[in-house]
């Protein structure tokens, strides 16, 4: 066909397009960032719900995109509508505002380069295609799904090359004529790409993660609009990246082997490329078989990204762990650096893992234990009840009747170099701090103390007439060593170890007791900072509640 039969051509199956590539050329003009930003963007197709790979594709996104001064959008990509499952994009844009993955333009954020749904972008693909058809480089397939199976089953069998190319694409070079025919009979068609591709020769590609790669070049007519006329994945991406001005498509490595077809659409039609960066699945060990295989919705429950929400992990926390997926290098450098947010760590794709990353639920732990820690007393109450809003609304009333106590109860060993590391979940307050309202202790009533000893509730009750509750650690200590000898007790676990038959015990074994009696367990924070919030009155009631249940 020369050109002039492939203008017609495109006429003929484009009737609706009026408008050529330079009106969508002027209307989404290059962005005026500055030098060396980059403009990043979260593709999702509403075809499920979020999972954890996703989130953390759209936290990479957010990170490249916000160090270099860019711009990180969403595009909903819908075209494949027969996967979509209702409510798949209120899903994508709850989790992302949920985990605080915030875009900075896109499908429900506005912008200047929408639409970003790619459903309601249909006539711009069409006006491209319109141009690669007269440019010569693409082309209507009418080959049935049979024919199309039969070719399958034979390469299956030859164990070559599938899809349509060489003498497999007998439509690539049908007459005008023929064409008209075809479309006579109502015979329905694809657009394939007419690919100027040799399997050949090489092409080169350098991606920011995964470095230096060869491939064939892509030699495949390859299917760009479907027979409904909506796009494939691979052409709404390859124009949409272009007239949004993309400059680096991170997404997943399963995308690897389109590389040469995406660069080729780029080269025919006439943009300039954008840059891959393809990240690696997130893997798990599966316990069964040993193996290790990617994180799975149905598996995992932390696959998932409601889970998060659910358990009461910290969005914060969250995000470090994305962090710590996303380069090796910024685990070390957090642990490190006491007052530094994820906002002070400059990200670096080659810093990024090439191979899967493992899930590492201890390590996910220990960073929320990490990222409490951190916090005051204050905030974290503060993220516990909303937290409890939504998930324990007794717990939240709770709290909020208790605020002022509960403060100075999650402040406590805060200061310092190595603040008290003990929550890794707002799900996880309600009990560890169970003995800070007086409603819970009761109802927990001693049940949470797994050992056998009966305490003795006089000495206590002595203890509490010489408790003075305001001074400082070290004199209350003395205090309690003081009460220790003159009850008997050593002054020290070493003193007893030298002449046990002297002591009943030791002051040790007497701040055991006044821990189980007012906390209902062996270990908790500083003990005297417990008894100073609580004060003697609630102390001498937690005394008759252990009399009552426990010595009964
Ligand atoms: N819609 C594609 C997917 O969900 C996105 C891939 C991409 O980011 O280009 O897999």
């Amino acid at each position: 066909m020369n050109k002039e039969e492939r203008i017609e051509l495109a006429e003929l199956l484009f009737p609706n397009i009026n408008e050529n590539i330079e009106y969508y050329e002027n209307k989404y003009p290059k962005r005026n960032l500055k030098e060396g930003a980059m403009v990043t963007r979260y593709g999702p197709s509403p075809t499920g719900s979020v999972h954890l790979g996703n989130l953390f594709s759209a936290f990479c996104d957010m990170i490249y995109a916000k160090q270099s001064g860019g711009i990180f959008f969403l595009r909903i990509e819908d075209t494949d509508q027969k996967r979509a499952v209702e409510g798949g994009i209120e899903n994508i844009t709850g989790v992302l505002k949920g985990f605080n993955i915030l875009p900075n333009e896109g499908y429900s954020y506005g912008g200047e380069y929408g639409s970003y749904k790619q459903s309601e972008r249909t006539l711009i693909y069409q006006t491209y295609i319109k141009k690669l058809i007269i440019d010569g480089y693409a082309y209507p397939c009418f080959m049935t799904e049979e024919e199309l199976s039969s070719i399958r089953e034979e390469q299956e069998l030859l164990k070559t090359k599938i899809g349509i190319y060489g003498h497999y694409a007998v439509d690539r070079d049908l007459s005008l004529a023929e064409i008209k025919e075809k479309l006579k009979n109502n015979e329905e068609y694809v657009i394939r790409l007419k690919s100027p591709g040799d399997a050949n020769k090489q092409v080169e590609i350098i991606d920011c993660i995964k470095g230096k790669m060869k491939f064939p070049e892509h030699d495949i007519d390859t299917v760009l609009l479907k027979k409904d006329k909506t796009p494939t994945y691979h052409f709404a991406h390859v124009i949409d990246d272009h007239l949004m001005h993309t400059t680096h498509v991170i997404r997943g490595d399963e995308w690897v082997s389109s590389i040469p077809l995406h660069i080729q659409l780029f080269k025919v039609l006439g943009f300039e490329p954008v840059k891959y960066a393809h990240i690696a699945p997130i893997t798990i060990k599966d316990k069964e078989t040993g193996t290790i295989r990617k994180l799975s919705k149905r598996k995992d429950p932390w696959a998932g990204a409601k889970f998060y929400e659910e358990e009461g992990i910290p969005i914060d926390a969250l995000h470090l762990y994305l962090a710590t997926i996303a380069n090796t290098n910024f685990e070390e450098w957090y642990l490190n650096n006491q007052d530094k947010s994820i906002s002070d760590f400059t990200f670096d794709f080659t810093k990024q893992a090439i191979g899967g990353t493992s899930f590492d639920e201890s390590k996910l732990n220990n960073l929320c234990k990490t990222y409490f820690s951190r916090k005051s007393g204050e905030e974290v109450y503060n993220e516990t009840l909303e937290y409890a809003k939504k998930y324990d609304l007794e717990y939240a009333k709770l709290l909020e009747a208790n605020k002022e106590d509960m403060i100075k109860f999650l402040s406590i060993e805060k200061d310092g170099p190595r603040p008290r590391k003990d929550i890794s979940k707002y799900s996880e307050v309600k009990e560890e701090f169970s003995y800070a309202i007086d409603e819970l202790f009761i109802k927990e009533a001693y049940k949470k103390y797994d050992g056998d000893k009966k305490y003795d509730t006089d000495l206590i009750e002595n203890y509490l007439n010489i408790l003075n509750t305001n001074c400082s650690n070290e004199e209350w200590f003395n205090d309690v060593k003081e009460f220790a000898l003159s009850n008997n007790y050593a002054a020290s676990p070493k003193d007893y170890k030298k002449e046990p038959d002297k002591y009943k015990g030791h002051v040790g074994d007497i701040c055991e007791a006044i821990r189980v009696i007012v906390t209902g367990r062996t270990k908790s924070p500083d003990l005297y900072s417990i008894l100073k919030i609580l004060g003697k009155e609630r102390i001498k009631e937690r005394i008759n509640l252990y009399k009552e249940v426990v010595l009964k």
